[in-house]
Parts: C-alpha cells; sequence; structure tokens
C-alpha cells in the first residue's frame, strides 16, 4: 500500500534542495526560474585550504527547462569561501560562483532507458534533486591555492615571519656550520685566555 512510501516524500518535500517538478509544466518549451538559498549541511572543500563551512547557503539562480528528455537545469551557484593563504597563512575569505548545466532524464524517456546509472542524472519521484550537480561542481570549483592577494610574499623563511610585517631589507645571517660552533665557544667564553684543550 503507498501508505509507507508517503512518508519519506514528504520529508523530501521540505528539503529545500529538491525541486518537485510539478512546479513545472511537463510541455517542453516551458520554464521556471529557481532562486533559492540552498543550506550547506556539511562542509565541502579542503579542511584548513578553502571550504564551503556546514551552516552556510549556496545561493542557485537556476533555470528549469522543460525538454522531451527531461528537464534541462542551467545557471549558476554561489557560495562563501573561507580558508588560509597557501603563502603566508593569513585566514582569507572569498566566494565562488560556478555554473552548471545538467539535464534530468524522466524515468520512462529514451535517455532513461538508454544511459546508464551513473551517466546521466534523473528526476526520481517526481523531485530533481539538485545537490550532487551543485555540490560537485563548487568542490571542482574551490581555489585549491588560495592567496590572500595575488602579489602575496609569503613568509620569510629564515624566522616565518610574514614579509608584509618584516622591515625592508630583513634577513638572516647565514653562518657556515663548521664556523657556528667557534662562534658560539667565542660567546661562552669572553675573554677568557686560560682554556687549554678543554674541548677533548
Ligand atoms: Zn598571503
Ligand atoms: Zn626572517
Amino acid at each position: 500500500m503507498p501508505e509507507g512510501k508517503s512518508s519519506p516524500q514528504r520529508a523530501d518535500a521540505r528539503n529545500p534542495w529538491l525541486f518537485d517538478t510539478h512546479e513545472l509544466s511537463r510541455r517542453p518549451g516551458s520554464s521556471h526560474q529557481l532562486r533559492r538559498d540552498l543550506p550547506v549541511e556539511s562542509t565541502l572543500g579542503v579542511p584548513d585550504v578553502v571550504e564551503v563551512e556546514e551552516g552556510t547557503t549556496v545561493a542557485a539562480d537556476l533555470l528549469l527547462e522543460s525538454v522531451v528528455e527531461g528537464v534541462l537545469v542551467s545557471g549558476t551557484a554561489t557560495a562563501a569561501t573561507r580558508g588560509h593563504c597557501s603563502r603566508c597563512l593569513d585566514p582569507v575569505s572569498g566566494e565562488t560562483e560556478v555554473s552548471v548545466t545538467e539535464l534530468f532524464a524522466y524515468p520512462d524517456s529514451t535517455t532513461d532507458e538508454t544511459a546508464d546509472e551513473d551517466e546521466v542524472s534523473r528526476i526520481v519521484d517526481d523531485y530533481i534533486d539538485l545537490e550532487p550537480l551543485v555540490r560537485d561542481a563548487l568542490v571542482l570549483a574551490l581555489p585549491l591555492v588560495p592567496l590572500c592577494s595575488d602579489d602575496c610574499e609569503g613568509l620569510c623563511s629564515g624566522c616565518g615571519a610574514k614579509w608584509a610585517d618584516l622591515e625592508p631589507g630583513h634577513g638572516h645571517e647565514t653562518i657556515d656550520p663548521r664556523w657556528a660552533a667557534l662562534v658560539q665557544r667565542l660567546e661562552e667564553t669572553p675573554g677568557d685566555g686560560t682554556a687549554d684543550g678543554s674541548d677533548r
């Protein structure tokens, strides 16, 4: 009996990532503009590098068009990103916008019958699930080498301080390791001339 099927269906209707195709006429050529903030339920991206954080929203601006085989979804999705500059490690925040185009096939369409399971998106129980489409597009578009600014000079390899914070001409004297021991001994025994082979 259909009772068992009705409860997940109703839960689905409240999921903002799902578009109910009943809102769109099946007649080819009809279209529906969808502007919706989609909640990010688990963080996307690369931890500490660049992420779209859980609890933020993705602004979707999509056109859904009826075509013979299904519904063509196209438009943009925009998400706020957070991460760290890959040169100086400062926190950076930004925005990533992606364009998406995807055909969701009707269950009984030729596309559905001739395409493999993972080859084409499908309309399931009259719903279009926008999540895999938007999520995958965003993840692929995230900048994997985020920068706080294009000309960020990064960190001094000698002391780890940010070049932007250092005095002009900042540098580190590099001492030959063979001399370093001598320098250290001279510093430890200032003006003491009585040392006699004490390094044995
Ligand atoms: Zn930087
Ligand atoms: Zn330094």
